[in-house]
């Protein structure tokens, strides 16, 4: 379970990166508000633990940008016992489920299964772009089927068109704490490109002499 962490207290986020670690969660930091609001948009986590004082964007404001853009990945707020408030806003805003600090991380991941052990939500969550719609929730393009790594691949692309991802961008998000050699995505560049050859659609992916790859309209 692939958990993403924003949290100023570096001290403390590695602590809780590394306990939970053990609990069997991959879990990803961000140490600020803009870097957690980057990564939170992002398609690839099950769930998303948020610090409600971050510098940058608040854990609310992260929150509320994530609702906003449709992102509905789970998200647990975490804050000192007093704000009280901010548990009500947090809710309010979207959360689902929320802790005082300080917590167990034991707690935390009881609190993480719990969430996991929902049933999804039925929303919309689909990116599109041209003729072609990835649907985030169940990795299908157009409606096929993609494998978890091409998934991971077409949701970089999709969220940001026409824009060059150089290529350790993908390997990093894609793989993250996992062993990848750099050939890995050509490997899932090639077999999107021949569904989406299948597919007919007017966009493709293009590569950019080694540095990287972009989603673009054929047209232009
Ligand atoms: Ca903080």
């Amino acid at each position: 379970m692939k958990v993403l962490y924003v949290e100023d207290e570096k001290f403390l986020a590695d602590a809780v990166k590394h306990n939970l670690g053990k609990e069997g969660f991959d879990v990803d930091l961000a140490y600020d508000g803009e870097e957690g609001m980057e990564k939170a948009v992002s398609a690839i986590y099950d769930a998303v633990i948020l610090d409600v004082m971050l510098p940058k964007y608040s854990g609310l404001e992260i929150l509320a940008d994530m609702r906003k853009r449709k992102v509905q990945t789970p998200v647990i707020m975490l804050s000192a016992l007093s704000e009280v408030e901010d548990k009500i806003r947090g809710l309010e805003v979207g959360a689902d489920d929320y802790l005082a600090k300080p917590f167990k991380t034991a707690e935390l991941a009881a609190r993480l299964r719990a969430l996991m052990r929902r049933p999804a939500k039925i929303q919309e969550r689909c990116l599109k772009f041209g003729d072609l719609t990835y649907d985030l929730d169940e990795k299908t393009l157009n409606g096929v089927s993609l494998t978890q790594k091409e998934a991971g691949i077409m949701a970089e692309l999709m969220r940001t068109p026409e824009k060059l991802l150089p290529k350790e961008f993908l390997l990093n998000k894609v793989w993250s704490d996992e062993a990848f050699e750099d050939n890995y995505i050509e490997v899932y560049v090639s077999r999107l490109r021949k569904t989406m050859r299948k597919l007919k659609c007017s966009v493709s992916i293009v590569s950019v002499r080694g540095m990287g790859y972009k989603i673009v309209r054929n047209d232009v």
